[in-house]
């Protein structure tokens, strides 16, 4: 199976990429931010416990997104492999991914790494509040949260996953075609 994580600050295009990326590939698309909001909207007792997280622009714990992904993995079937949108966003999260796919003998196979300025970040999230809607896109003070958070507790997978020879940075600034053409030339080599 192939483990491909979708990388990136917030608003850099990553669950506009997923698409086309888990269509070319067959691959199951595991974004926790979106398995999160269902379990808000279904008002189940985590989703309850995520809202005033992510509301804030903070992180929920670890166990609970390692839990997500690690059911996902468990009952899905007929695919290549997966793609990660917005896990693992800690080293800790991480460190709990390898130790699950090491359980199967399998490992991470690449990091897309989707890469852009931060004053494109605040500029692509408020463009997206006005389409989806999302709670967490529209107020300030959440973005600038959800950017400290990007910075403090998630970009040193940057050097995580460089350190494992797994790392590939592609320019997000460009337009959607842009970016999916080189994605997909990276994609193509493994
Ligand atoms: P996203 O849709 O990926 O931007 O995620 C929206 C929000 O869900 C984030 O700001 C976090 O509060 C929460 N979230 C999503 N994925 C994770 C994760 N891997 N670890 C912790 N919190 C997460």
């Amino acid at each position: 199976m192939k483990y491909f994580i979708l990388f990136g600050p917030p608003g850099a295009g990553k669950g506009t990429q997923a698409t086309a990326m888990v269509e070319n590939y067959n691959l199951r698309h595991i974004s926790t931010g979106e398995l999160l909001r269902k379990e808000i909207a279904d008002g189940t007792e985590l989703g309850l416990k995520a809202k005033s997280l992510i509301d804030a622009g903070a992180l929920v714990p670890d166990e609970i997104v390692e839990g997500m992904i690690e059911s996902v993995f468990r009952k899905t079937t007929g695919v290549n492999g997966f793609l990660l949108d917005g896990f693992p966003r800690t080293v800790a999260q991480a460190d709990a991914l390898d130790a699950m796919l090491a359980k199967n003998s399998e490992e991470v196979t690449a990091v897309v790494s989707i890469m852009i300025p931060d004053e494109m970040i605040r500029e692509r999230i408020k463009h997206r509040a006005s389409i989806e809607g999302r709670a967490d896109d529209a107020n300030d003070d959440t973005i600038s949260n959800r950017i400290r958070t990007y910075h403090d507790k998630t970009e040193p997978l940057v050097e995580y996953y460089k350190g494992k020879g797994k790392y590939h940075e592609i320019d997000g600034t460009g337009t959607i075609e842009d970016v999916r053409k080189a994605i997909a030339a990276l994609m193509d080599r493994f």
